[in-house]
């Protein structure tokens, strides 16, 4: 064992820990885990944990199915939620194996990103990433299932108190901290029920990782409170959505943010400029990843804080990326506001960043920074600009993905073409639907 390893076997030991969750993440973002007795962590460690891949969405085909995962000791997390007096639960993440090769499994969404990060590494960065995941906090019914309507402003017949939601938010604090977050801040979002809670940076794997994890903790202590937390992108329409801002910066080999540059009117570095002119350039590709679901793309229409223009700003929200305040030249970093916190993020974090380094890699130069509020410009105003539009639903993202060699080549031979065969019957399987919003607009009238 490794000393890091070790390291976990003894707290294990130490934490009365009973049994261990190995976990990893499908193509589509879901966390799936197996449960151990804590007793094979040594095993799991050296031999890892076999498993059946056919059965996981997009995984493998059923005659290749054999994987293995192989917990990284970096990730034990004693669960908040599972600590009984005597015995605690713990959660590795995984992973994925391929037992016939015994390489990594090209499958697996946490390869993606690691090797996304070493093309970083290998032109001399590593990237530090930043999520602001937001969701809506909403009371479930006399059967335990999840409703839309809200637990605090909206539900103006709520006999709760009125400060339910700060409770909830400070459990999911306590939790995430006991897990090792580290919380920076934490307030209701602009829609009723909405809320938002803010992580330290970390580098894109761990943020990534930490993703998966943030989204669980938040679910399950919402769930104590008798409250379904969701982080669908739009769950009530002519309300604010819920984002999922992505915040990037590059360091280079001396530790220096290779983003910040002090003689620059946005104090960004000519490589900050190139990373998000790529991020511009291959915006719609990444759109079908950062925002892959249909419901998505109701959120990313003008009116709501999200952005549908292709463009930048130092200053307005309406913008898909914009230049926050950098108190310190370490803080200098760029925000892409269009993903959403229904995606993958280790696949999400690998588009954005595979964008961004191809637009190093080419010098790409970014357009001026677009300073009014985009929402506001008509067509011709948009044309001036050179402003082209974000994907308007999930069928036209897909297929700017599959037209888009560096962010479809991002995903990797076996998830590229999985990937967007999930997507595009998603797609289908939404446009033969009739919704009620049909039925209540024409089935009298016509
Ligand atoms: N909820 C908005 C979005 O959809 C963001 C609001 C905010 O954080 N200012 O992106
Ligand atoms: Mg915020
Ligand atoms: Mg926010
Ligand atoms: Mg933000």
């Amino acid at each position: 064992l490794s000393a890091k390893e070790q390291e976990v076997v003894d707290k294990i030991e130490e934490e009365g820990v009973d049994f261990l969750r190995l976990q990893f993440t499908d193509i589509l973002g879901t966390v799936k885990n197996v449960s151990v007795p804590a007793r094979q962590a040594e095993k799991a460690f050296t031999e890892g944990i076999y498993f059946d891949g056919s059965s996981i969405e997009g995984f493998v085909r059923i005659q290749e199915s054999d994987m293995r995962l192989k917990p990284d000791p970096e990730t034990f997390a004693i669960l908040p939620w599972r600590k009984k007096e005597d015995s605690a639960a713990a959660r590795l993440i995984c992973d994925v194996i391929n037992t016939s090769t015994g390489e990594p499994f090209e499958g697996d969404p946490r390869y993606i990103l690691k090797k996304t990060l070493k093309r970083a590494e290998e032109m001399g960065y590593t990237v530090n990433a930043a999520p602001e995941p937001e969701f809506f906090l909403f009371e479930e019914d006399e059967d335990g299932r999840a409703t839309t309507k809200t637990n605090d402003a909206g539900g103006y017949f709520d006999l709760a108190p009125k400060d339910l939601a700060q409770d909830v938010r400070r459990d999911i604090i306590y939790g995430l901290e006991s897990m090792g977050f580290e919380i920076e801040a934490s307030h209701h979002e602009v829609a009723q029920g909405q809320h938002e809670i803010n992580f330290t940076y970390d580098d894109a794997l761990a943020t990534a990782d930490n993703v998966g994890t943030f989204r669980t903790v938040v679910r399950a202590i919402a769930a104590q409170h008798d409250l379904h937390a969701t982080f669908m992108p739009k769950p009530i329409a002519r309300i604010n959505g819920s984002g999922m801002h992505t915040h990037i910066s590059l360091f280079d080999e001396d530790g220096n943010n290779a983003f910040h540059d002090d003689d620059d009117e946005f104090n960004l570095s000519e490589t900050a400029h190139s990373f998000l002119a790529g991020i511009l350039e291959h915006a719609p590709a990444i759109t079908a990843i950062s925002n892959p679901t249909v419901n998505s793309y109701k959120r990313l229409v003008p009116g709501y804080e999200a952005p549908v223009y292709i463009a930048w700003s130092d200053r307005n929200r309406s913008a898909l990326i914009r230049k926050p305040a950098a108190r310190v030249p370490a803080a200098s970093r760029i925000e892409a506001r269009f993903p959403d916190p229904s995606c993958n993020a280790y696949l999400a974090f690998a588009a954005l960043i595979h964008a961004g380094l191809e637009g190093i890699e080419n010098d790409l130069e970014a357009p001026d920074p677009v300073r009014e509020n985009i929402y506001d410009f008509d067509e011709e105003k948009r044309e001036e600009y050179g402003i082209e539009t974000l994907p308007t639903n999930l069928g036209e993202a897909v297929d700017a993905l599959e037209e888009d060699e560096v962010i479809y080549g991002a995903l990797g031979e076996h998830i590229g073409p999985k990937f967007v065969e999930a997507k595009k019957s998603e797609f289908e399987d939404y446009i033969i639907e009739v919704s009620q919003w049909e039925l209540d607009r024409y089935l009298e009238t016509f």
